[in-house]
């Protein structure tokens, strides 16, 4: 039996890894729909200063409610989204909501920022920038409130692409963040040559800290070299009060994860901004 892109389905064939199998391609079509009727929802999950406690940032997570299967999360489509080119439509959903709910949030909280998440697959599509800048035109927000995500995995997929878009979105005044640091296999050199302003520590790399000396050691190095360079270091993923104390004590700038928020819809999200409780109150 051959797909209609031509490949054999041989004795090994399993449905789990065909992007095109019936399934996955339903679950495409309902993404795309989902997006175009707006039932797919931003959460957000708030980025505190390790030193202040001031809330600078909130990083945009899409959320999805299946009318039949339910909750569906980012990565059981998103990977299936890039291959099949679905993220193009997400990122633009995104941004235009992120934005929108970036301006109203702005009145509040002059100093507070977005971050949305891009996938390399973004990178390759013209006038990304573009979009970028008529969105924040469109809706009165300055460039410097935006923080694009960018994995590290996603730039090495195309050094050259991603580089020169980088540096069009920092042109743009946009903030870059460099996304799931740690967790690939780029070598630490490659970042001196970054238009970033943000280095995010892999959760993976964050986890065991307080449990596993080379753990600490790989990290509070990452963090010294991030600053050598100008990079301003958060470490995602933080679940408990131990690696919040340990991460401060390493000089990490900004923490996030369960301990500190989970993602919140915007409307949970705004209450809990204004009653936000002290980082590390005894
Ligand atoms: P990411 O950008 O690295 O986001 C961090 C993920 O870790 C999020 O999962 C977040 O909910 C989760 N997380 C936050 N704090 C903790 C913690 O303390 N412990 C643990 N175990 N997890 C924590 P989520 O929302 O399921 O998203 C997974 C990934 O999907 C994201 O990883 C990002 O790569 C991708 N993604 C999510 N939304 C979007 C989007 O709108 N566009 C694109 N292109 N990718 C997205
Ligand atoms: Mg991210
Ligand atoms: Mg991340
Ligand atoms: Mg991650």
């Amino acid at each position: 039996e051959m797909t209609p892109q031509g490949q054999f389905l041989s004795g090994y064939y399993s449905p789990d890894y065909d992007i095109y199998s019936e399934s996955r391609l339903t679950l495409m079509s309902d993404l795309r729909e989902a997006l175009n009727k707006n039932q797919t929802q931003l959460y957000y999950q708030p980025k505190a200063c390790m030193t202040s406690g001031e809330i600078v940032s909130l990083e945009a997570l899409i959320r999805w409610h299946h009318p039949e299967r339910g909750w569906v999360y980012p990565n059981d489509f998103i990977p299936l989204a890039e291959e099949t080119g679905v993220i193009t439509h997400i990122t633009r959903w995104a941004l235009e909501q992120g934005i929108a709910d970036l301006a109203i949030l702005l009145h509040d909280h002059p100093n507070l920022s977005v971050s949305i998440n891009i996938s390399a697959r973004d990178l390759e599509t013209n006038g990304l920038s573009d979009l970028i800048e008529t969105t924040l035109n469109h809706y009165h927000v300055k460039a410097d409130r935006l923080t694009i995500e960018l994995t590290e995995t996603a730039i090495m997929e195309n050094p050259e692409i991603g580089l020169t878009v980088l540096e069009r979105l920092a042109d743009v005044g946009l903030r870059v963040s460099i996304d799931d640091f740690g967790s690939g296999y780029s070598s630490l050199s490659y970042l001196k040559q970054l238009p970033a302003t943000e280095i995010k520590l892999d959760r993976s790399l964050v986890m065991d800290i307080c449990s596993c000396e080379s753990s600490k050691i790989i990290v509070e190095t990452s963090i010294n070299m991030a600053h050598g360079l100008g990079y301003k270091v958060v470490a995602e993923g933080v679940e408990d009060k131990e690696t919040a104390r340990l991460l401060q004590a390493l000089n990490c700038d900004w923490l996030q994860g369960y301990w500190l928020c989970y993602p919140l819809p915007i409307e949970k999200l705004k209450p809990w901004l204004n009653g936000q409780p002290k980082l590390f109150e005894d």
